[in-house]
């Protein structure tokens, strides 16, 4: 059996993609996987379903003990992907999605290299910004570190296979879509050859 496709969206705080990564949810056959972390559960988010909540000391024995795939400091929290899941998701030839930043979006890289690495960029500066302050969930000054921040990870895009513009989130989604299915599409003509 073929196996099923890793792919990864990334983006700066504020560029959408965690509602990208619902719409996609919703029309393609695809899991979303639920990341693991020690930061606080914020309001309207659901335990077990936006994110595995844990403890610090927890977190690093899971990363010890070799229980997650990657894992990074965001904001002074660890975040991580559980492996197991998702190695038998991708034997099993099912296609999983991950959210998450980019130092650990650039680690799978390097562990699985045949994983698709999608980053969202907004249309300007500006329009970050703007998004940022009308969610209206941080304050100026942490507003002020989420623009730094995205910088860095702008220059980081660079390393991605994609990167996709949200300036319609309808325009963006359907272009998510269009790389999943010539993904799909070429790797199939791959096992083709290859089983041949
Ligand atoms: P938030 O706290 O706003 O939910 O997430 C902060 C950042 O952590 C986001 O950029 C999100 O994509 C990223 N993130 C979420 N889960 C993971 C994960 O499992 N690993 C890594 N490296 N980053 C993650």
């Amino acid at each position: 059996m073929n196996k099923g496709i890793l792919y990864v969206i990334s983006g700066p705080s504020g560029t959408g993609k965690g509602t990208i990564c619902a719409e996609i949810i919703e029309r393609r056959d695809i899991h979303l996987s639920v990341s693991t972390t020690s930061r606080s559960k914020r309001v309207g988010e659901i335990a077990g379903v936006t994110y595995n909540y844990t403890t610090p000391e927890r977190f690093k024995s899971m990363a010890d003990n070799g229980e997650l795939l990657e894992w990074a400091v965001y904001n002074g929290n660890y975040y991580g992907t559980p492996k197991a899941q998702i190695e038998d998701m991708l034997d099993e030839g099912k296609d999983v999605l991950l959210e998450i930043e980019p130092q650990g979006a650039l680690k799978v890289k390097e562990i699985l290299p045949e994983t698709v690495l999608i980053f969202v960029i907004p249309p300007s500066m500006k329009i970050l910004r703007d998004r940022l302050v009308s969610r209206g969930r941080e304050d100026e000054e942490e507003i002020n570190d989420r623009i730094s921040s995205a910088k860095w990870e702008f220059m980081q895009a660079f390393k991605y296979n994609y990167i996709v513009e949200n300036d319609d989130l309808g325009v963006c989604v359907a272009r998510v879509m269009q790389i999943m299915d010539q993904c799909t599409a070429e790797r199939k003509k791959i096992y083709q050859l290859l089983n041949s």
